[in-house]
C-alpha cells in the first residue's frame, strides 16, 4: 500500500519570529510586568485617539516608568508624523516604546524602532496583524514603500480582547477580512510550508465563524475572542511567507487612489482568490472546508462581506472607473510572483468587478 504523507509541501524550510505573545481578556494588566521583564525603566504610549482613556489608565499603572505619550499617528506611516514622533522620542530619554491602536499606531512604533532599536510592546486594537511582521511599510511623497528588519519586529504583543470591543461594527468586518487575506494568500505563497498553513487554516476557521457574528452583535465577546485569535495567527502568516496578487494589488490600489486599507482588502479578496483558484486546486479544497462550504470559496468570501455589510465596491470608496486601467497597469509593471501568470484581461476583469461589487467568477 502506498502511503501518503499528510502533507504536501516538502521542501520547505519555517523560520519561527521571536514574538511573546500575551492572549485573553483584561490582559493590559500586564503592561507593567512586561516592561519590567524588558527592563525598560522608561515608555513612551504611541495611541490613536480612541484609547485616550485607556492612555491614562496604563499611564497610572506603569507609574515612574511613564514618560509621555503621542497620538499623532497616521495610515501608511508617513515619514514626517514619524520625525516628529522622534523628537518626542529624543526630548523624553526612553528606553522602550508601548502601542496601543491598529496597524498605523502599531507602524509608527516600528518605524521609531528601525531608527532607534528601542524594544517595543503593542496593544492591538484591530485586526491588522501589523504586530506579529518585521515588515514596514513606509510613505515618503506619496509613495510607500515596504521593508522587512528583525529590528522593526515587536518583542511583546499583548492581545486584549477587551481592546476591540469598541472597533466600530463597519470596521471590524474589513479589518478581520483584512487577516483573512493573509492567511488565504499564505496558503498559496511561494514559501507555504506545513506549519504555516496550519496557522492559516485556524485562522480562516476562527475569522469565517467570528465576523459575521460579529455583524449581527458587536458585544459579542466570544466571537471578538475568536476574531482576535485568528487575526494573531494571520499576522504570523503574514510575517512569515510573501504575499502575492492579492495583497500587490491591494498595495497599489490603496497608493494610487487613497483608499482605506482594511475596506480595499474586503472588497478585492473574493476576486483575487478567484483569479487565482485555477492554480490552486488544493488549496481552495482546503479553504472550503476551513470556510465551512462545499464548494465555492470565493463566493462564501463575498457571503462574509455581505453578512458585515462590507461597502459594496471599490467605487464605493471614491476609486475613479478611469482607475480601473491605471491600476491594471501598476499590476503588471512590477512583476511578482504568484500561483497564476497574470494577463491583462483577466486583471481588468477582476479589479472591474471589485469596483463593482460584482460576484466573483470563475476563471477557469
Ligand atoms: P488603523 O490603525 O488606521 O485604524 C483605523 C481606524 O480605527 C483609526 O481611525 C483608529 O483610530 C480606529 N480604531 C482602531 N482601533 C479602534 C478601537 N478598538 N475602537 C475604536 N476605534 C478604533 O487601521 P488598521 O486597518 O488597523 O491598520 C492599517 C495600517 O496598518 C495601514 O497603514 C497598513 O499598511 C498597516 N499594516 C501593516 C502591516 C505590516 O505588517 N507592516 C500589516 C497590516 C497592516
Amino acid at each position: 500500500m502506498t502511503y501518503e504523507a499528510s502533507f504536501s509541501q516538502a521542501p520547505f524550510v519555517y523560520e519561527a519570529l521571536p514574538t511573546r505573545v500575551v492572549f485573553g481578556s483584561g490582559t493590559r494588566s500586564a503592561l507593567p510586568a512586561e516592561i519590567e521583564r524588558l527592563g525598560i525603566a522608561r515608555v513612551l504610549i504611541l495611541h490613536g485617539r480612541s484609547h485616550a482613556a485607556v492612555h491614562q489608565e496604563l499611564k497610572q499603572a506603569l507609574g515612574e516608568r511613564y514618560a509621555g505619550a503621542f497620538d499623532g499617528a497616521r495610515m501608511h506611516t508617513p515619514v514626517d508624523v514619524t520625525e516628529t514622533a522622534m523628537e518626542k522620542v529624543a526630548e523624553s530619554g526612553i528606553d522602550g516604546i508601548v502601542a496601543i491602536g491598529g496597524g498605523s499606531t502599531t507602524g509608527l512604533a516600528k518605524a521609531i524602532a528601525l531608527r532607534t532599536d528601542l524594544p517595543q510592546v503593542i496593544l492591538p486594537s484591530t485586526y491588522a496583524g501589523s504586530e506579529m511582521t518585521p515588515i514596514l511599510g513606509e510613505t515618503r511623497d506619496g509613495l510607500k514603500t515596504a521593508q522587512r528588519s528583525l529590528k522593526v519586529l515587536p518583542e511583546v504583543v499583548i492581545y486584549d480582547v477587551d481592546l476591540t470591543m469598541d472597533l466600530p461594527t463597519g470596521l471590524s468586518g474589513v479589518s478581520g477580512m483584512n487577516a483573512m487575506a493573509h492567511a488565504i494568500e499564505a496558503l498559496y505563497a511561494r514559501e507555504a510550508n506545513p506549519v504555516i498553513s496550519a496557522l492559516a487554516l485556524q485562522s480562516v476557521r476562527a475569522l469565517a465563524r467570528a465576523l459575521p457574528a460579529i455583524g449581527a452583535d458587536p458585544g459579542n465577546r466570544r466571537a471578538r475572542t475568536d476574531a482576535l485569535y485568528g487575526a494573531w495567527l494571520a499576522g504570523i502568516c503574514l510575517g512569515s511567507v510573501g504575499m502575492a496578487l492579492h495583497h500587490k494589488l491591494c498595495h497599489a490600489l490603496g497608493g494610487s487612489f487613497d483608499l482605506p486599507h482594511a475596506q480595499t482588502h474586503a472588497l478585492v479578496l473574493p476576486h483575487a482568490l478567484a483569479y487565482n483558484a485555477p492554480a490552486v486546486p488544493q488549496v481552495m479544497t482546503q479553504l472550503c472546508e476551513a470556510l465551512g462550504v462545499e464548494r465555492d470559496a470565493p463566493g462564501a468570501l463575498q457571503n462574509i462581506n455581505r453578512a458585515i455589510d462590507a461597502p459594496a465596491g471599490l467605487a464605493a470608496l471614491g476609486m475613479p472607473e478611469e482607475g480601473i486601467a491605471r491600476a491594471v497597469e501598476l499590476a503588471l509593471a512590477n512583476p511578482y510572483w504568484n500561483p497564476r501568470a497574470l494577463t491583462r484581461d483577466g486583471l481588468v476583469q477582476l479589479i472591474s468587478d471589485a469596483f463593482h461589487g460584482a460576484a466573483p467568477r470563475s476563471y477557469v
